[in-house]
């Protein structure tokens, strides 16, 4: 869709702006012409830029010379958010799930599928999300614990990290997995004593179990997840998203939305690569991201770069560490250094960013690694200029939830973007994490304040549907590091609470500047696209309890208005 190119300039006053620029963090008015920001400032230059814009519109014969005034009661306006790591399908199909992460043993999740079971009676697969591990008898679930309450259709539920699934026995019937089913490259099918299949499936064999859901869902499934996500980002004040691994379908279907113009949401993209096969396939993706990086260059829908998921997560002991976990696992990361160096290498070479999914220090160490790598044999890197204009890459990497201190300074070093998702580190979910881990080591967890320190440039996301979208919790627990869904718990290592209006900063103009759009979005500045949210109460005045119950009053995507509470 082409921003709607609004006749008249649109002056916001009695606003209480905060613009993550850096020249002008406040102002208690702005205006909007053409879908952009104009001007932000006090109230009289902003009716005087705007009254020169409607003349000149006047004589270019588009206008009529009027300005409209909209009063915006004293209420607090934030650009809109970026969220930087983001999964923007898998989400849109989440809202259909059964949401498990607050159930807290067996029983209760089994009594929730259950009902979801009799409530979504025209859908073949029951569908679920989030379970903890800490809440399954040994941490190890089974098909017989799901057989029990739906024997009669299949059923799969994501764990929280996404990293694994649990199927039942018809569940691993429709997947076509049976008890000799090899493991995938990267993957585990959990198998009991007696080699017989469990119903667990962790990292690429859950893949397997996604791409088979993703089949089955029609063309028009799909596009209704997709509407579904947008409908419940504008809601929430989120204007753009960064998305961390697109397919073929996903990005099918947001091509799809944006020429029908029903893509209200703009979406950048990271093309995922798959591990299976050789360097030669993986040089081929790599390639196939460059073409869809020239291709898809739109203010709505843009593809920067590709992504690779380094290693697993903590909560399974799939993540890559330097020392065995408590439990003794000391797993391989998916993409071994080996594998990774060359693709690395090749992707920084074509001028397209990398993102680096890497959880475990040794996953960030090699992350590390391979982007210097890249730069040395490139001879690129921050402040390099190549052949072609600027060798600045704005690597990513993604997660960073437990590095090695002495990796900390590198990011700033190699120009690479910390990545985080506050809500991970959120207290209510962080008992398996802090066990897996060992008491040694968990007080190092997600050093947000610690990166910024070191001169890193923070961004902050959600990694929804791994966790939950809304980005003001996710604000609260940036600044306090306590939880969202149970705030009566201690805090998660407050020493790497972030100041709120830093954190919005991160969660917006740095999040653009990620994916090297500084000058088009993020901030209340002119010329930037006018997306920002109305929001109530002023949460960045008050208690930051208030993040978790203000409500979002008016969302605005290019000036138009997508989102109005009531
Ligand atoms: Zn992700």
């Amino acid at each position: 869709m082409t921003e709607l190119a609004a006749d008249a300039p649109v002056v916001y006053r009695n606003a209480k702006a905060f613009t993550a620029d850096p020249d002008r963090p406040w102002a208690p008015a702005f205006a909007v012409h053409g879908g952009r920001f104009l001007v932000a400032g006090c109230l009289e230059e902003v009716q005087a830029v705007a009254a020169k814009a409607a003349a000149s519109g006047a004589v270019a014969g588009s206008g009529g010379g009027v300005v409209e005034e909209v009063d915006l009661k004293g209420n607090l306006v934030l650009p809109g958010v970026i969220d930087a790591h983001f999964h923007l399908m898998g989400m849109g199909e989440s809202l259909q799930r059964v949401d498990l992460v607050r159930a807290r043993s067996l029983e209760e999740i089994q009594r929730l599928v259950r009902e979801h079971a009799v409530s979504h009676s025209q859908s073949h697969w029951v569908l679920g999300k989030s379970w903890l591990f800490d809440a399954i008898p040994g941490g190890e679930p089974t098909v017989a614990m799901l057989d029990a309450v739906v024997p009669i259709r299949p059923v799969l539920l994501d764990a929280n990290d996404y990293h694994s699934t649990w199927v039942n026995s018809l569940g691993l019937d429709a997947l076509g997995i049976t008890d000799s089913t090899p493991d995938p490259a990267g993957g585990r099918i959990a198998r009991d004593a007696s080699g017989r299949a469990t119903g667990f499936l962790e990292e690429t064999a859950a893949e397997l179990a996604w791409a088979h859901l993703d089949r089955v869902t029609t063309g028009e499934g799909h596009r209704q997840h997709l509407r579904g996500a947008i409908a419940a980002l504008h809601a929430a004040g989120v204007t753009t998203v960064i998305d961390m691994g697109l397919g073929a379908t996903s990005l099918q279907t947001i091509v799809a939305a944006e020429a029908d113009g029903e893509l209200d949401l703009r979406v950048v993209g990271h093309w995922l690569m798959s591990r299976e096969g050789s360097s030669a396939t993986h040089l081929a993706q790599v390639s196939e991201a460059v073409e869809l990086t020239r291709v898809h260059t739109s203010d709505r829908f843009r593809m920067t770069g590709i992504k690779f998921i380094v290693d697993g997560v903590i909560d399974g002991c799939t993540a890559h560490v330097s020392e065995p976990y408590t439990t003794g696992a000391m797993p391989d990361p998916i993409w071994d250094y080996e594998a990774l160096v060359p693709v690395v290498a090749a992707a920084d070479k074509a001028g397209i960013q990398v993102a680096l999914h890497a959880i475990g220090d040794a996953a960030v160490r090699a992350a590390l690694d391979a982007i210097e790598n890249a730069y040395r044999e490139n001879g690129t890197g921050p402040d390099r200029i190549g052949p072609s204009g600027s060798a600045e890459r704005r690597h990513r990497i993604e997660h960073i939830e437990y590095c090695d201190p002495a990796d900390i300074s590198r990011f700033a070093a190699l120009g690479v973007t910390a990545s985080m998702q506050p809500v991970h580190a959120d207290p209510a979910i962080q008992d398996n994490w802090r066990a897996m881990l060992g008491p040694e080591r968990s007080p190092a967890g997600f050093p947000a304040a610690a990166l910024v320190a070191s001169g890193a440039r923070l961004v902050l996301g959600t990694d929804a549907p791994t966790a939950p979208y809304a980005p003001l919790p996710n604000l609260f627990i940036a600044t306090t590091r306590r939880s969202a869904m149970d705030p009566s718990l201690p805090a998660n290592q407050p020493k790497n609470a972030l100041p709120l209006h830093d954190a919005i900063t991160y969660a917006t103009a740095n999040a653009a500047w990620s994916c090297f759009a500084e000058d088009r979005l993020g901030s209340i500045a002119p010329g930037r696209h006018a997306d920002f949210f109305v929001v109530d109460p002023d949460v960045t005045d008050s208690d930051p309890d208030r993040l978790l119950d203000a409500s979002v009053l008016q969302t605005l995507v290019g000036g138009r208005t997508v989102h109005r509470k009531g």
